[in-house]
């Protein structure tokens, strides 16, 4: 088991309906050195991609992308979610379903902020049906940038986010997988990884 793997184990609690309460460490309180160790096992993972930019969601993957930036130093840039945005031509925009709220976002990056000679890794905190990671990377191509990498904390092995976008083709790395949990013993189990 892996650092993060031992940390789920410990702390994570398995809700009904596919959710993983990971709040204590992750998605509320924030466990910052526990970041840090995720921020250096990312920036072991795409060694060999030449990043020169972050991109992540708001609000939980803002933190985690932090942390990884530092071992990468390179800015960050966070999409924002909201109901409704004044569109004035100087925006990115894709649209998401939110797998936890049930309904759909737009996401959205200033212009300013991403363009074609931009190489990009894309962080979150959750894999499962991947519609936030695809709303991300059509962002970056609508920007003309490129996707180096995306990773992941917990990628949900048994939904199907993880196979669509390892079948695009894109290098993705997730640093714990879940392959089944069961809420009424309350246990997770993962998938072997090298
Ligand atoms: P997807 O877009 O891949 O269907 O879902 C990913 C997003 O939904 C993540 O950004 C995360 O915020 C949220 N999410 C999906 N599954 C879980 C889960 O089991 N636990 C938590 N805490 N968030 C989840």
């Amino acid at each position: 088991m892996n650092f993060l793997e031992e940390r789920i184990t410990k702390d994570g609690v398995v809700k009904e309906g596919n959710v993983l309460k990971v709040d204590s460490f992750l998605n509320h309180q924030m466990d910052i050195e526990l970041f840090d160790e995720m921020g250096a096992e990312f920036k072991r993972r795409f060694a060999n991609e030449n990043i020169n930019k972050i991109l992540t969601i708001e609000a939980s993957g803002i933190g985690i992308a932090c942390i990884a930036a530092m071992h990468f130093h390179v800015p960050v840039v966070f999409a924002k979610k909201s109901q409704s945005v004044n569109l004035d031509g100087e925006m990115y925009v894709a649209e998401v379903e939110s797998f936890t709220h049930k309904c759909k976002n737009q996401v959205i990056v200033s212009k300013k902020f991403l363009s074609p000679d931009d190489h990009v890794l894309i962080i979150d905190d959750f894999l499962a049906n991947g519609y936030a990671l695809q709303g991300l990377i059509s962002i970056v191509h609508e920007a003309g940038a490129t996707v180096e990498g995306i990773g992941i904390v917990v990628e949900k092995g048994f939904q199907i986010g993880g196979q669509v976008i390892r079948n695009l083709g894109y290098h993705l790395e997730s640093l714990a997988i879940v392959e089944s949990m069961d809420p009424a013993a309350g246990t997770v189990k993962f998938r072997e990884q090298d």
